[in-house]
């Protein structure tokens, strides 16, 4: 019985002083970032820079015991040479082999791996280069700012031998009254003139075309200079699918029916959901890739 009653007031003060010593606030453990970046500077010490003459930066960093990052990163610059006329003769490569692992900060000889950043999968280069390849067109759009009684026959309408391709009556389609917005798509002889002079050639073609005589309280240009990709005949396009089972492209620049539009967008949308629907790939697997086809 008074074993009993001891050990039932030593289960009773734990009971209490667990909870007493949950509360002790924790000594924060000490924060820094420590380690090294040793740079090989290898274009710096050659003139001229040799092609194929690349800096190094190795790196090492402890981030409180808690996180390592370590690995390397190479820089290939961009060459420019010439007499006559100059050109690039070597194209800029940024490569990076990064490693991330876990510490346990209380035991620092317990480390794991948990990722690995890199700059280039093989199996994915030919669809990397067949992306870099695609070149691209603007877009521009004019913004005026008109009082806000002045609307258009119709919420969007299109011009014919103008500057102007489009025009949309915000104050219809969003009820900013007043707003007329003209676009302009691809390249042309509106990227000669600045901003103000395309204002004032908005301005006067809507004049003409429309008999807007007011003049706009205030205007804003967005000129995208990437705004979509250039749609050319035989362009290659690369499909969703990769030689990666677990890697699909979703966009409007892969092959497909349609130039870079949203239509275009979705169906490429809709066909990797297919994809992934009718495969094995598990969205909630994360992307893993065999370690034995790395670089
Ligand atoms: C001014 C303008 C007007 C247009 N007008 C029309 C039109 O009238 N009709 C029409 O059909 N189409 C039009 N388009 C084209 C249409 O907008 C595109 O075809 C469509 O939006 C493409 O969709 P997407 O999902 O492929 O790419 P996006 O809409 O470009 O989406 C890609 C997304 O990825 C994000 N992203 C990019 N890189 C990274 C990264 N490294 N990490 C994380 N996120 C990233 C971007 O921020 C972006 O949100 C127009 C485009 C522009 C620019």
């Amino acid at each position: 019985m008074k074993t009993f009653l001891i050990r039932s007031v030593l289960s009773l003060f734990a009971a209490v002083a667990l909870p007493i010593a949950a509360q002790t606030p924790a000594v924060n453990p000490p924060t820094f970032v420590k380690g090294d970046i040793t740079i090989q500077y290898n274009t710096r010490t050659t003139t001229p820079i040799a092609h194929g003459t690349k800096d190094v930066y190795t790196i090492n960093v402890n981030v409180c015991n808690s996180a390592l990052f370590h690995g390397t990163v190479t820089d290939l610059p961009q060459l420019i040479e010439g007499w006559v006329s100059k050109g690039v003769t070597q194209n800029r490569v940024l490569t990076y082999d990064l490693q991330a692992d876990l510490m346990n900060p209380k035991n620092p000889t317990q480390v794991r791996n948990v990722g690995r950043l890199f700059g280039t999968v093989p199996q994915l280069v030919p669809v990397a280069q067949q992306i870099e390849a695609l070149t691209f067109q603007p877009i521009y759009t004019v913004y005026l700012q008109y009082p806000e009684q002045i609307r258009l026959p119709h919420a969007m309408l299109g011009f014919d031998r103008c500057f102007t391709q489009w025009i949309f009556d915000k104050g219809q389609i969003a009820g900013h009254q007043g707003l007329i917005a003209a676009v302009i798509s691809a390249e042309g002889l509106h990227q000669k003139l600045d901003h103000e002079q395309l204002a004032k050639k908005v301005v006067q073609e809507l004049r003409e075309q429309l008999g807007i005589m007011e003049k706009p309280l205030w205007h804003q240009i967005l000129a995208e200079k990437r705004a979509t990709f250039s749609c050319e005949p035989n362009l290659s396009r690369p499909t969703h699918i990769t030689p990666l089972t677990n890697v699909l492209l979703a966009g409007d620049y892969t092959a497909g029916e349609y130039p870079a539009t949203l239509e275009g967008a979705v169906m490429s949308g809709i066909r990797c959901a297919e994809k992934i629907n009718n495969s094995q790939i598990s969205t909630s697997t994360p992307l893993h890739l065999n370690p034995a086809v790395l670089p």
